[in-house]
């Protein structure tokens, strides 16, 4: 089963419907990044009602606001965003696992092969409370140099439960 042989029968569909989106602004019109999990179950663009060339979404394992910071500072200079939104989420894989812990699954996937050693320098950023996370990558982005100063910068829960949204920060 590979998921890429149904793409470009849906992408007909798709291209159906793509109306008048040729001409949508690079600028997001709502001058906002959302940073947020790459959770497959997370449909960011309908839970907050954005549409497409409103909002960049910046999506990575947890939506972790350090893995972020190259997108946001393109975000924030090039195309004129001046609010972030992080939104972390209930049950996500970041609550369940550590860092030394992935590091050894990595390695002994395969003993003899050395290169696997480079794992030892990636951060997974994990967390182990959830509104506590929220607080601290507000934190570090409100305290980044790298970050415009007037940023707005709230942050979030989303329910995987119930679809809602709770402002945390
Ligand atoms: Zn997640």
């Amino acid at each position: 089963m590979s998921a890429h042989l149904d793409f470009e029968k849906a992408n007909e569909k798709y291209v159906a419907g793509f109306g008048d989106r040729a001409h949508l602004p690079i600028h997001p019109g709502k001058k906002l990044a959302v940073v947020t999990c790459m959770d497959a179950r997370l449909n960011v663009f309908g839970h907050l009602g954005i549409k497409e060339g409103e909002a960049h979404i910046i999506r990575n394992a947890g939506g972790a606001a350090k893995d972020a910071l190259r997108s946001i500072i393109i975000s924030q200079r090039l195309l004129g965003t001046r609010e972030i939104a992080v939104f972390h989420h209930t049950a996500c894989g970041m609550l369940t696992f550590s860092t030394p812990q992935l590091r050894t699954l990595v390695k002994e996937s395969d003993p003899t092969n050395v290169a696997l050693n480079a794992v030892d320098d990636v951060d997974f950023l994990e967390f182990g409370d959830l509104e506590k996370s929220v607080r601290e990558d507000v934190t570090f982005l409100r305290e980044n140099p790298l970050v415009l100063p007037e940023t707005k910068i709230t942050g979030w829960v989303y329910e995987v439960e119930t679809g809602k949204v709770r402002q945390i920060v």
